[in-house]
């Protein structure tokens, strides 16, 4: 380890190692700090992504897909199904794998990598500039220089917050979820289910994610203004209970998911965030790995520019902030409306639209036409909502990513 890098990245999630990976590759020198033992362990995530998505960042690769995914069942309040088939839908990955793949790409590219390395502060230079980060790694306490620092520490951010960053977000705005990976239950081995229902997941709903081999990560996500009523476990047991009763819990997992749009300031004098800790998910569907790696690749570029350039100001680094908002900021807000009325729904109204839907021939049920019959009413939606489907990698229709 040396006392001065270009590049110091705090978290080694999709968002930090995509991050460290490209500015790795624009030639500067990165250092990927990680708190935890392993990286991608412990995995908080259905792990679940867009086709499309995925592969606008890496190739598919058989040591981290744990299934494809050819298709997706949303299911009405009242039980009905709307099955919407497509041989690319996406996969459910093992994140585990996933992320420590995406951390030795960064490695191979250049990056240092170090676990067990816990940010406690940030170092301040002239004109309360960050310059360093201070952490800790096995007992000892270690401070060292960077030209940027990045924080992309998850959804728990507080790096922004050290730099000066207003990062808090509404309750309404945090997905509160718990889920289980179970084994031993009856699943359809290639197709996601999606369970929407005001009464059994307010504000949010139940997935069903198959790993295959009779395993699938089963969980919920509600509203956090519905969680303090009544926890989002709960919800999830009564659920279990009455799908599952057979199946056996191998792992629970718990944690939040920013369902915003972007934070008002992710960049700064020698500062930059990327991923949940700047608030990229997808709001509609919580999808936060795509994302967060379209944003680490955009900023680990603009990083190694500014570095070249010898200009980490701010205004130069506000370039990954434009880029962002032109590759997803922008049709994130639409989504954020979106979300904004559909989680508003009633379960009547969530059953009519599923009856609407099924009344159509079985090759014209598709996401567009359920959010046009879940949004009749609101007709400038429907024509913004299609707008974005047609420029977005982050398929606004694609509930996976
Ligand atoms: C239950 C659940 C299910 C989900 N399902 C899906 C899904 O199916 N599909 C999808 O796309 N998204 C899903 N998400 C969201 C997705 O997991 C996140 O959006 C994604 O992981 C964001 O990546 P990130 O790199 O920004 O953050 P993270 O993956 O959270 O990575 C942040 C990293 O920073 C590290 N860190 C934090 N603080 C420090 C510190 N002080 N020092 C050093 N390191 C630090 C953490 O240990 C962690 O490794 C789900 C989330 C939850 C909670």
């Amino acid at each position: 380890m040396d006392d001065q890098y270009d590049v110091i990245i705090i978290g080694a999630g999709p968002a930090g190692s995509v991050t460290a990976w490209h500015a790795s590759l624009g030639g500067a020198k990165v250092l990927l700090l990680e708190k935890d033992r392993d990286i991608g362990y412990p995995v908080r995530c259905a792990e679940g992504v867009g086709a499309a998505g995925l592969q606008s960042i890496v190739d598919p690769d058989s040591r981290w897909i744990a299934n494809k995914i050819k298709g997706v069942d949303l299911i009405s309040p009242h039980l009905k199904t709307i099955h919407i088939l497509n041989e690319d839908f996406g996969f459910v990955l093992n994140r585990k794998i996933f992320d420590n793949f995406l951390a030795e790409k960064a490695a191979k590219a250049g990056a240092e990598v170090l676990t067990k390395a816990y940010a406690e502060s940030l170092c301040f230079g002239e004109n309360g500039r960050v310059n360093g980060v201070v952490f800790s790694h096995f007992g000892r306490r270690l401070s060292l220089r960077a030209k940027i620092v990045v924080g992309a520490d998850g959804v728990e951010s507080r790096v922004g917050r050290w730099a000066g960053i207003r990062t808090q977000l509404k309750m309404k705005d945090i997905e509160t979820c718990v889920q289980y990976t179970m084994s031993n239950i009856d699943v359809k081995p290639d197709v996601c289910e999606f369970h929407f229902s005001r009464e059994r997941s307010p504000g949010g709903y139940i997935w069903i994610f198959p790993k295959g081999d009779g395993i699938a990560n089963v969980g919920i996500g509600i509203s956090g203004e519905y969680a303090r009523y009544k926890s989002p476990l709960r919800y999830l047991e009564k659920f279990v209970q009455e799908h599952f009763p057979k199946g056996s819990v191998l792992t629970t997992a718990v944690g939040g998911v920013p369902v915003s749009v972007t934070n008002r300031q992710i960049v700064k004098d020698g500062f930059m965030l990327v991923g949940d800790a700047a608030h990229q998910a997808n709001p509609i569907s919580g999808g936060g790995i795509v994302p967060a790696m379209v944003a680490g690749k955009l900023a680990g570029k603009v990083a190694a520019e500014a570095v070249q350039a010898g200009d980490v100001s701010q205004s130069f680094l506000e370039k990954y902030e434009k880029q962002w908002y032109r590759a997803e900021g922008r049709t994130q807000k639409i989504m954020y409306r979106l979300k904004e009325a559909v989680y508003k729904l009633t379960d009547d109204d969530l059953n009519k639209t599923a009856d609407a839907v099924l009344s159509l021939p079985e090759e014209k049920r598709t996401m567009v036409s359920v959010f046009k019959k879940a949004l009749f009413n609101r007709p400038t939606l429907i024509l913004e909502a299609l707008k974005v489907f047609k420029t977005s990698i982050t398929e606004v229709f694609d509930p996976l990513s």
